[in-house]
C-alpha cells in the first residue's frame, strides 16, 4: 500500500499531529509535485509523489528498523512521563510509531530491536515460534551441573510456568564460589524469565544482557545507549 493522505504522510514523518499539519497545510506550507495543495485529504503515493514542506523534500519511510544496546535504567516502552525509554534513545528516527520488538526490565541491558513493523514484530514474538533468545549473567553463588540439568529438563518455575527446556552454559574461567558467569538461551519471553529461573533453583541475577534475538546478535560496537539501523543482511535474515 503506497497511497496515504497528505496529513497522515506528515503526521507520520514527524511534522506534527494530524490536526497541527492540517493547519500548517491550510496555511500553504506544503505542496506535492510542486503543487500547494490546501488539504489533508489529498492521497499522495508515497513513492511516486514528491512532497515538499516549507520547500524541503520530505521523504516518507514506512518501516524503520534500528538494534540498541539498551543500558540499564531505560525502559522497554514507547513513552513515559517522567522515566527515559528506549524510543528516546533513537535520536534518527522518522517514524513516530516506533516500539521495542519485546521488553527487557528496567535493569537489563544488551539486545532490543525497535521498529514500526508489527507484522515482524508479531511473528518474532509469537511463543508458536520459539525464537531463541541467549543472555549472558553473573548469578550470586555457583551455578551447578545440576542447574544446567534441571534447565535442560524444562524447569518448574512456580504453579503456573514450566519453562521449556533451556540451555545453560557456565564460562569456567569466571566460576567462584560468591558468583558465577554464564550463558543461557531460551525460546520463549514470560516476564522476568530469566531471573524466576534462577529463583526457581534458589539462585539471584546480579546481571542481565541480552546478546541475540533470533537471528540478530548484538553488535559489540554498541555502547550500551547506542544503537544502529539493522542492516540489509540482518533484516533479510529476519523475515
Ligand atoms: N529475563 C529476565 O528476567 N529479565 C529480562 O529483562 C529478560 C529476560
Amino acid at each position: 500500500k503506497t497511497s496515504v493522505r497528505l496529513d497522515k504522510y506528515l503526521a507520520d514523518m514527524g511534522f506534527g499531529t494530524r490536526s497541527q499539519v492540517k493547519e500548517k497545510i491550510r496555511q500553504g506550507l506544503v505542496t506535492v509535485n510542486g503543487v500547494t495543495v490546501q488539504k489533508g485529504d489529498v492521497k499522495v503515493d508515497t513513492q511516486a509523489d514528491q512532497v515538499q514542506y516549507e520547500g524541503q523534500p520530505v521523504g516518507y519511510v514506512h518501516f524503520e528498523y534500528y538494534m540498541l544496546n539498551k543500558p540499564a535504567g531505560v525502559i522497554c516502552a514507547t513513552s513515559d512521563r517522567s522515566q527515559t525509554t528506549v524510543i528516546d534513545l533513537i535520536s534518527d528516527k522518522k517514524r513516530k510509531d516506533l516500539f521495542p520488538a519485546g521488553r527487557l526490565d528496567k535493569d537489563t541491558e544488551g539486545l532490543v530491536m525497535i521498529t514500526n513493523d508489527g507484522a515482524l514484530s508479531h511473528r518474532l514474538l509469537s511463543p508458536k515460534n520459539h525464537v531463541a533468545k541467549i543472555y549472558y549473567a553473573k548469578i550470586a553463588g555457583l551455578v551447578t551441573q545440576k542447574d544446567i540439568q534441571d534447565f535442560a529438563d524444562g524447569l518448574y518455575v512456580d504453579e503456573e510456568f514450566r519453562a521449556q527446556p533451556a540451555r545453560l552454559v557456565t564460562l569456567q574461567r569466571f566460576q567462584k564460589e560468591e558468583e558465577s558467569e554464564i550463558l543461557v538461551e531460551i525460546f520463549e519471553g514470560k516476564f522476568h524469565q530469566i531471573k524466576r529461573m534462577f529463583e526457581a533453583v534458589g539462585k539471584s541475577v546480579l546481571y542481565l544482557k541480552r546478546l541475540t534475538f533470533g537471528s540478530l546478535s548484538l553488535d559489540g560496537f554498541l555502547a550500551p545507549g547506542a544503537f544502529r539501523a539493522l542492516t540489509d543482511r540482518e533484516l533479510n535474515a529476519l523475515m
